[in-house]
């Protein structure tokens, strides 16, 4: 994160100018204690302050709740702030008062008559800043309310939670369009760390907010470093980085389920570590207890779900440990964005193997919505996998699914350092682009890989895909084995998912180099394949292993079962499914 900007005089013998009273340099100094502004913040203040619109995209810790207070203090009237949870609000409230601000929060948790109080201190023109929920907001009575207030501004944080694909959706968020109509006058801003572009396009539209000027940060996190192993024996794994790297250090473990943070927790405090679990089935005081004391004491381990993190701000997180994948890039992006805020290293540990993939294709398939829906899930969960199996920069990659674009590998994630084993999947490659180019762009993973494989599917006859030259050119590999190709093309930037057209695989400019025989293409060694392993665990047997160990065995039955039922359910061969 780089300080854009520094307030001192350099002219000799002239001291330096002040910022005027009341504008933003003045409050952030003044109010706020900062020297300077950073990145994006001064642009984005000049905006609101001007009175037009803003949609904020900055990385978690990037500083983007004073793009908002700034313009709320500058600008005449009362800032209204809507977020999404109590306890962030009395954090942002509290810090505030300290700071001398006249803010506070109108929710639920407050009684009648305080509830009044606020109002009366609105309507006064006394507040500087209201915190409101979504919902509190949408109450006609609030609206009512705030109707004959002077409003500054509106801040929408958080504002991913529109998004009906994440995994923070608020059906209350959808309505917040009606403050553009009841309000046209009024500046708004959207904030959020989430970057992917559909999501960014949701929250604009969704919150009326096309003319808004879009602020978009780099969402590099440098002093964060990335490694994703392939779970072996995990709590082996998690306790040797622990007792070697992150002795005394607060991090956060995220697991999927409840009944894993309860056991890995309680595993972690026998072995003496200063642990402790968060879930939403925990009553709400333990869960707040937790979680003050993850903030106040040092060196706390929180184990969590991922119902643990949001708006979290505590700078000395050493790692994130992810015990199990998480179900998107985002997710992952976001889980492992809480380490490191204070620009300090920072390490993001991911332990993935094949039961997670079990686990989560399951959930995505029997979760509720659409199929257009579960399609999207199922796509998000392929990326995230394929940056598991990549054998380049993660970092690189990780932002390129950003739409960022990093001018050279980081040097510092375990792929760049320790680069994996590899195998020449030049020609399969070719096969696949030339496979899904003869095929018109047009058509999802499942049946280019039929085409590959030959299948005799009724879609393949319908589109006469069984006549093309590339019918069946794949055969000697299994559909799981191209799915973990096309995994990696997409993160490496050879393939594209197209969004809008039913996750149509398409090619990209960088095709041309490997079509033409200019370039190979290495891929990650698939796990059946890998001897590493096998040799080191048969030691002196020196030869590799293609079977399935005998631990493995249940999951490959559960996978095979799986795939079987889904396959009933669709009414398709099971190897189409995954
Ligand atoms: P975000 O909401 O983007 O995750 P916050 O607004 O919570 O981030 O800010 C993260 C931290 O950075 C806070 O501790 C905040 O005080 C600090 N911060 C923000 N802007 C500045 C600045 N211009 N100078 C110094 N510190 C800043
Ligand atoms: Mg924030």
């Amino acid at each position: 994160m780089t300080e854009s900007h520094s307030f001192s005089g350099t002219d000799a013998g002239i001291s330096a100018p002040q910022p005027a009273a009341g504008s933003p340099h003045f409050i952030l100094e003044h109010t706020f204690g900062y020297t300077g502004f950073r990145g994006d913040q001064e642009a984005i203040i000049s905006t609101l302050v001007a009175g037009d619109d803003a949609l904020v995209l900055m990385p978690t810790g990037g500083g983007k709740s004073l793009c908002y207070q700034i313009p709320a203090l500058a600008r005449p009237g009362c800032g209204i702030v809507i977020s999404p949870l109590i306890a962030l609000m009395q954090d942002q409230v509290e810090a505030l008062r300290a700071a001398g601000v006249a803010a506070a929060f109108l929710n639920s948790s407050l009684g009648f008559d305080e509830a009044q109080q606020i109002e009366n201190r609105l309507l006064g023109g006394e507040l500087e800043l209201l915190y409101l929920a979504p919902e509190r907001l949408l109450q006609p009575r609030t609206l009512d309310l705030l109707q004959r207030a002077n409003i500054s501004l509106f801040a929408i944080d958080e504002a991913h939670c529109v998004s009906q694909w994440g995994h923070d959706f608020r059906a209350d968020y959808l309505q917040l369009s009606c403050l553009h109509q009841r309000f046209p006058h009024v500046p708004r801003v959207a904030l959020t760390a989430t970057a992917d572009q559909r999501t960014r396009r949701e929250i604009a539209q969704r919150l009326d907010l096309e003319n808004a000027r879009h602020f978009v940060s780099s969402f590099d996190r440098p002093n964060i470093q990335y490694r994703i192993a392939p779970k072996d024996n995990p709590k082996r794994q998690l306790l040797q980085f622990l007792n070697s790297e992150q002795q005394g250090s607060a991090g956060v473990v995220y697991c999927l389920s409840r009944g894993k943070v309860e056991s890995t927790a309680e595993w972690l405090q026998q072995l003496g570590f200063n642990a402790l679990p968060y879930h939403a089935g925990l009553p709400a005081p333990l869960r707040a207890e937790h979680q003050r004391r993850f903030l106040r004491e040092d060196g706390v381990i929180m184990v969590a779900t991922i119902a643990f993190g949001m708006g979290i701000d505590k700078p000395d997180v050493r790692f994130v440990a992810h015990l199990d994948l998480p179900k998107s890039i985002e997710a992952y992006y976001q889980e492992t964005g809480r380490a490191g805020r204070d620009g300090e290293p920072a390490t993001a540990l991911l332990l993935y193997g094949l039961e997670d993939v079990v686990k989560l294709s399951q959930m995505a398939a029997t979760s509720e919505g659409s199929e257009e829906h579960k399609r999207q899930e199922r796509q998000r969960l392929d990326a995230m996998l394929g940056l598991c199996e990549i054998t380049s920069c993660r970092r690189r990659a990780l932002l390129r699914y950003f739409e960022e674009e990093l001018a050279a590998d980081c040097g510092n994630c375990d792929t760049c350092l320790e680069p994996p084993a590899t195998w020449d999947a030049t020609e399969p490659a070719r096969k696949l682009m030339s496979g899904i180019y003869r095929s018109g762009q047009r058509f999802g993973a499942a049946h280019v890989i039929d085409i590959l494989r030959g299948a005799d599917t009724e879609k393949v006859r319908q589109f006469g895909h069984d006549k093309l030259s590339t019918y069946g050119i794949g055969a000697d590999m299994s559909a799981n084995e191209w799915r973990a190709i096309i995994r990696q093309l997409v993160v490496r930037g050879y393939l594209r998912v197209n969004a809008e057209a039913f996750n149509a695989l398409q090619l990209t400019e960088q095709c041309r180099t490997v079509l033409r025989g200019e370039e190979s293409v290495q891929l990650r060694t698939l796990p059946k394949a890998a001897p590493a392993k096998a040799t080191r665990r048969d030691s002196g047997a020196g030869e590799a292993r293609a079977e399935i160990s005998a631990t493995d065995q249940p999951l490959w039955d559960a996978l095979r079962a799986l795939r079987k039922s889904l396959a009933e359910e669709r009414g398709v061969p099971p190897y189409v499914v995954f």
